[in-house]
């Protein structure tokens, strides 16, 4: 007989909001994870995260995303926490690019509000970004940021208040599906349950070898730009931003704090093979490459940095997750390869991964993101 209804393996971004989604409908749910809720080991630290909803890099992210902000905004008033600041988004590039251009397209399928701006027009009102003459911005002001640790941290507190069971300094070794349901050996003893949500992160790999999708993990560094200035300061209004450039994609947040501006290249990334004991060396060269963007484009930032930090993407081959039931283990349900961008739906995802697990279906359109794509 199960002990569990559901265990969920790695309590981070996704798994935390998993459990939550759970919990609240009254399963029964073990979540496990080596590290305590908001740790800075993983992907899921660094004091905040982008979230938007003219999605340019694939429109049908979008539904999901609307029901994303619905979430948050449940998850705020459970825990009676300020997650989300509504900061809105700047991003520029070529008319044409990518981004601009992608932007444009799912906030017109979507009938979402965004702004075309030109060059002049962006830096007349958005002064500490600089916007070369040939490009374009796009505005969207319903776009934020949220509070990353505290997002994780409140998911496990509200799953913990509606009777989940959660336990960090866990190592999970591995586990088994059987007709009966799922056995998950650990380095404290053996757990079984009814269903198992596979959401480790950039461990993921580790567990899930055999739905034959390669994952890479890449090493992303974060920098923190002390300024004094209101234009980058989320209390004055300043913008999260991403430039479309010709040699990289760089992004950043607003100052919440001492720090500065929060600013990083999205594009490249060393490979990294085993990430728990990956070095967090200063890598000179990104450090480089950021410190130039932010010479050319944040003209009222230090270009000292105050902090780092070190984070990984997992990478699926599209750069689109990876949400599915397991091929070959029926009890068996994952979220995995979030390619960098998969924050501002760990709860949505959370809900989809719990729907499966107690009723075997979801109305959230995810379909997308299965595994077929690639078999
Ligand atoms: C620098 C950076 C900036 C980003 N910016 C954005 C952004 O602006 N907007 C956005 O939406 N997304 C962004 N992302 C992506 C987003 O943060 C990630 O997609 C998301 O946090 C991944 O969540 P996760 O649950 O998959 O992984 P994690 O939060 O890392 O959770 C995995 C958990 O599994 C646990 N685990 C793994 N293996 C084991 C084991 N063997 N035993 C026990 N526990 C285990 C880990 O300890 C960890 O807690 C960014 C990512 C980085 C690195």
């Amino acid at each position: 007989m199960s002990t569990y209804d559901a265990i969920v393996l790695g309590t981070g971004g996704v798994g935390s909001a998993a459990c939550w989604q759970l919990a609240r409908r009254g399963a029964r749910v073990l979540g496990l994870d080596r590290f305590p809720a908001g740790h800075d080991r993983g992907s899921s630290h660094g004091e905040t995260r982008i979230i938007r909803q003219a999605y340019f890099e694939h429109a049908d992210y979008v539904p999901l995303l609307r029901r994303a902000y619905e979430l948050w905004g449940e998850l705020e008033e459970k825990v009676d926490d300020k997650l989300f600041s509504q900061v809105g988004l700047l991003q520029i590039g070529p008319r044409e690019g990518a981004v601009v251009s992608g932007v444009l397209q799912a906030a017109e399928l979507h009938s979402l509000d965004v702004e075309l701006l030109t060059a002049t027009e962006s830096e007349r009102r958005f002064s500490g970004f600089r916007v070369p003459a040939e490009m374009h911005a796009v505005y969207e002001r319903r776009a934020g940021l949220l509070y990353v640790e505290r997002c994780v941290q409140a998911h496990c507190a509200a799953a913990i208040d509606c009777g989940a069971e959660l336990r960090s300094g866990v190592n999970v070794l591995s586990w088994q599906d059987s007709a009966a349901g799922v056995t998950v050996r650990t380095d404290q003893g053996e757990f079984s349950a009814a269903k198992l949500i596979v959401t480790a992160g950039p461990w993921a790999g580790d567990f899930l070898r055999a739905i034959n999708v390669p994952l890479i993990v890449r090493r992303k560094h974060i920098y923190w730009l002390p300024t004094a200035q209101p234009e980058y300061q989320a209390a004055h209004g300043a913008p999260a931003y991403l430039y479309e450039l010709p040699h990289g994609v760089f992004y950043g947040l607003p100052a919440i704090n001492e720090r500065g501006l929060k600013c990083g290249e999205h594009s490249g990334g060393q490979v990294v093979t085993d990430p728990l004991h990956e070095a967090r060396l200063l890598d000179p060269a990104d450090q480089d490459r950021v410190l130039t963007f932010a010479r050319d484009y944040l003209p009222g930032v230090s270009l000292t940095p105050a902090h780092r930090s070190v984070c990984f993407y997992t990478m699926s081959p599209d750069e689109n997750f990876l949400l599915d039931r397991h091929p070959q283990a029926e009890h068996v349900f994952f979220a995995a390869g979030l390619s960098g961008h998969g924050f501002k739906f760990t709860g949505v995802l959370g809900e989809v991964l719990a729907d499966w697990a107690l009723t075997e279906r979801t109305k959230l359109p995810v379909e997308f993101l299965s595994l077929a794509r690639f078999h």
